[in-house]
């Protein structure tokens, strides 16, 4: 911004209809990106140090929240109807109308009220599952850093107004349209607006009125990414009435509800309707010709048959236990961004992790001070920024050693933190390494407040871990320049050609201070490296000095300080959570921009398998992709890696075959995390942009929520083929009595509209408490699944037969028994129907473990949900028994006590058969599947 062209332009009242308009819009919203940024200013009385509180409070009253409204869903009677998008529903209606027309009004009437029960249910356990999912996207919103009165503060997105000014920098979503007014090399990716993936350059220029959305450079919308550099700009439009705002019709997409497994699900049920209609069909025909049943009684029989083998309940149970999975999941900060990972997560055989704040606490404090002038130990705790200096055990002053206070001011110019006090203590905000650093310097004696304002900063070169190093340009008000680097010792080593000693700058010893790094990182010390470069114009003043800081500028000649060691130590949840990993077959796998020694110590003090080799970004780069693919799988500590490290490594140990769950925070993480097949962000430091690609981003930045995030994943994968393995012997018990009935002539022993009762109340009632089924005491024990392995292996193909089978002898043992002590029909089929019943309510004990006894303690006493559960089905036994009103509609009779004990016993019969079967595949050592 030049003086001249604020002057142009009359502060006070903006005169909008002199300014350029976008073409069809309404007719005050100006063409922003043709604007100078001093019209910008002041169109929207916007100054440099940013808005104060009260015009913040004032605009978003003006302006409402930053925000979009939430995507559309399918409306309340859309969504009822959809349901009635079902082919069961659909033969079911079939059949109540062909039942209707034979004269059967009441049995219409009780299938079509079955009907809109099974459909009343999906819509209420559908909407359950999206809030479920919508209230997980919202603890998901974003933040932006903005200047308020002055003062950099992160800010919700959602608080944004117009007039505020943005700090933009690589790894941002854009959180509003923005007139760039300062930019640095900044990047950004439009592919949300223009569907153009390569980032485009931005400046301050003002843009021609007719360039298209892509090439306003001088503008950056709301919604793109930031891929390199930063910026600064003013939010000229919020909410909807930014660019992404306006076509966000178009964008708003709903995440539905599906998995590989569900969809995997679903096209099974399809396929057994398919058959199933195929058989009933067949079962009618042979009916007719083989036997001379009437035709009505007949299609009834040949009904109920579809209603029997059709497992209607499952799609909906399925659905509900994934959301419940998720909700789960949430709860331990490990929010779910794509249904899929949660099945996934049960497979995952390797997790590589980061190092610094996700295993490690990222609570920095420097322990060591390595100068010319001798080694010394700095005391204090935490960001308390007191503590003294010692040397070879005596207490020293900073002032004695004019390098070391040296060094601590270098480290805190160059240096983005700010450390505050506040009424429990010191914090830092930024990050804490640098916060670290502002101690040092505090207990150096500095008072950096006064050094900031004697050496202001110029410009700099941020941080990065492609380079590893921040570089600082300040000038003093005398024509001097200072520049000032740190970063990591090899880096900054490299960098320079001296070293400061006590008496003046002397030749640098690489060697020797090569062996001070290895000593400081072997204790698992963070080291750091700091350089200096000071010049001057001499009397000229201020007028030759360089203002802009490049590359080329710290690549040598830089004057070497010393060193400085931190610690961080491992988060305790940390440790536990490898050895939970380790027993449950992960292997945990380090990866780390830090010096492969010091990795090293921590992999030790973490507890991971193999902490004697790592392996460096640069021997990495000297291997070819089949070899890394070879020795990556032992390996367990990567040091000196880089983003692309990461990428070469998810591949080389997906071509191996494992699963991996990988965590990143970076821009530059963002294709590794894409790659891994469980990707994972970080919540609290990572970017917008590593977050858009995960499959899970961490509330807590924690690895401890990694492994717990994969123990629910493998939970709620036993819990849906707990669910499959208990809905489906329920309807083989049933179709296979039906068909024994209709092809050998029998009397059937259960109604249609009695099967239809079991499958849509008793078992969908009781299958839904499997839904909150807790871990099986071994989930963590045993290793992870093979990802090729079907869902219904042998074992479970087994178990469902073997359970179909001691179903159809139950029925049948119990309606001949009841006929043969003087039952009639309607009673007999009354004790066949409650004893299927009392057989569910068995299994689903036995089935809450697939392998293990389920005669058990906690077994028998069940959770709050299973005994709830069959509290309710109870209940309703008893009401489907006892109530006339059920007499009439289901043709039940009420049951003696004399009736009522056998059918408890084939229950407990079925339950004592199944727990043997168990105890028998143990023997056998059948344990898999
Ligand atoms: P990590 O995997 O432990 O998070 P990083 O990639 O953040 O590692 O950092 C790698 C190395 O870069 C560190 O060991 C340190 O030497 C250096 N480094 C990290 N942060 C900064 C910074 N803000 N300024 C200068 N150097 C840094
Ligand atoms: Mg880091």
């Amino acid at each position: 911004m030049t003086l001249d062209q604020s002057r142009e332009q009359p502060r006070g009242q903006p005169d909008p209809g002199a300014l350029p308009c976008e073409p069809g819009s309404v007719a005050d919203v100006p063409a922003w990106h043709v604007l100078t940024v001093a019209d910008t200013r002041s169109l929207l009385a916007a100054r440099p140090e940013g808005l104060t509180a009260t015009e913040v409070r004032e605009r978003q009253l003006r302006y409402g929240p930053n925000s979009l409204p939430p995507p559309r869903t399918r409306g309340p009677l859309l969504r009822f109807l959809s349901q009635f998008n079902n082919l069961l529903i659909q033969v079911l209606l079939c059949a109540a109308t062909v039942t209707a027309a034979l004269g059967h009004l009441t049995d219409a009437a009780v299938i079509l009220a079955v009907c809109i029960l099974n459909a009343l249910v999906g819509f209420i356990q559908e909407g359950k599952a999206e809030q479920a999912l919508g209230a997980i996207r919202h603890m998901l919103s974003a933040s932006a850093t903005v200047l308020r009165g002055g003062r950099r503060t992160a800010v919700p997105a959602e608080e944004l107004v117009p007039g505020d000014l943005v700090l933009l920098e690589a790894g941002d979503k854009v959180p509003a349209d923005l007139r760039l007014v300062w930019t640095r090399n900044l990047h950004i990716q439009e592919a949300a607006l223009t569907g153009e993936s390569v980032p485009v350059a931005k400046g301050t220029e003002p843009a021609p009125a007719d360039a298209p959305l892509g090439d306003r450079s001088s503008m950056a919308y709301s919604g793109t990414l930031v891929t390199h550099g930063q910026g600064r700009g003013i939010a000229v439009a919020t909410g909807t009435a930014s660019e992404i705002g306006r076509i966000s019709g178009m964008m708003a997409r709903l995440e539905v509800l599906e998995t590989p497994l569900l969809r995997q699900m679903a096209g099974l049920a399809r396929r057994i309707t398919a058959f199933i209609l195929a058989v009933a069909a067949l079962v009618f025909v042979v009916g007719l010709l083989a036997r001379d049943y009437e035709t009505a009684e007949l299609f009834m029989a040949v009904v109920s048959l579809a209603v029997a083998a059709i497992p209607e309940g499952l799609p909906a149970i399925l659905t509900i236990t994934l959301a419940i999975g998720v909700q789960r999941m949430a709860r331990c900060n490990a929010i779910i961004r794509r249904l899929p990972a949660v099945e996934t997560l049960g497979s995952v055989s390797i997790i590589c992790t980061d190092k610094t704040g996700t295993l490690t606490r990222n609570e920095m404090t420097v322990r060591t001070v390595a100068t010319a002038g001798g080694a010394y130990m700095v005391g204090g705790v935490g960001y308390d920024p007191h503590g003294g200096f010692q040397c070879d055990g005596q207490e020293r002053l900073a002032d004695g050693d004019p390098v070391l206070v040296e060094l601590a001011r270098a480290g805190a110019l160059c240096n983005d933190a700010v450390l505050r006090r506040t009424d429990g203590g010191w914090q830092v905000d930024g990050d804490p390494m640098e916060g670290a650093l502002l101690v040092l310097a505090a207990k150096a004696g500095l008072d950096m407040a006064a050094e900031a304002r004697r050496l202001p900063r110029i410009d700099l070169i941020p941080f990065e871990s492609e380079h590893r190093f921040m570089a600082t340009l300040h000038h003093d008000h005398d024509g001097g320049e200072l520049l000032c680097v740190k970063g990591a010792p090899e880096q900054v080593l490299a960098m320079c050609r001296a070293e400061r000693g006590l008496d003046g700058d002397r030749p640098l010893d690489p060697a020797g201070w090569q062996e001070r790094i290895e000593a400081l990182a072997s204790q698992g010390q963070r080291v750091l490296a700091m350089a200096v470069r000071q010049g001057s114009t001499g009397a000229g003043g201020g007028e030759g000095l360089r203002r802009e800081l490049r590359f080329e500028d710290v690549r040598g000649g830089l004057v070497l300080l010393g060193l400085v060691g931190m610690i961080d130590p491992p988060r305790e949840e940390a440790v536990e959570a490898v050895r939970t990993c380790r027993a449950a077959g992960i292997r945990v796998k380090m990866i780390t921009g830090d010096h492969a020694v010091t990795a090293r110590a921590i992999a030790a003090q973490l507890g991971l398998e193999n902490v004697r080799d790592a392996l460096t970004g640069p021997e990495i780069d000297r291997l070819g992709d089949e070899e890394l693919a070879r020795r990556a799988p032992d390996i367990d500590v990567f040091a000196r890696a880089s983003p692309e490290h990461k990428l070469r490594l998810v591949r080389a140990l997906q071509h191996r075959g494992f699963i991996l769950a990988m965590t990143g925070d970076g821009v530059n993480d963002a294709p590794a995390l894409k790659r891994a097949d469980v990707g994972v962000a970080m919540g609290c430091k990572g970017t917008e942009a590593a977050k858009e690609v995960a499959e899970i981003v961490l509330t807590d930045d924690n690895f401890a929520s990694i492994a717990r995030a994969v123990h629910e994943g493998r939970t709620v994968y036993d819990n849906l083929k707990k669910a499959i393995v208990f809905l489906l012997p329920i309807n083989g018990g049933e179709s296979i009595s039906v068909i024994i009935g209709i092809v050998a002539g029998l009397t059937l022993p259960i109604t249609p509209l009695q099967i239809l009762w079991i499958n849509m109340v008793s078992s969908i009632g009781l299958a839904l408490a499997l839904a909150f089924e807790p871990p099986e005491p071994d989930v963590m024990r045993r290793p992870p699944r093979p990802a090729a392995e079907p869902l219904l292996s042998g074992f479970l193909v087994w178990r469902v037969a073997f359970v179909s089978l001691l179903m159809t002898g139950g029925i049948f043992a119990m309606f001949r028994w009841s006929l043969r002590h003087g039952a009639d029909l309607e009673a007999a089929r009354t004790v066949a129907v409650n004893t299927l019943v009392a057989m569910e309510v068995f299994y689903m004990f036995s089935v809450r473990y697939l392998r293990a006894p389920s005669l058990t303690l906690r077994g028998v006493l069940g959770t709050g949900p299973v005994l709830g559960a069959v509290g309710v089905v109870v209940g309703l036994q008893l009401f489907f028994t006892y109530a006339p009103v059920m007499a009439g509609l289901f043709g039940t009779r009420p049951l003696t006590l004399a009736q009522g004990f056998p059918i408890l016993v084939v229950g407990a019969l079925l339950f004592a058969a199944i727990e043997g079967e168990k105890a028998v595949l143990r023997r056998l050592g059948v344990t898999r599947g």
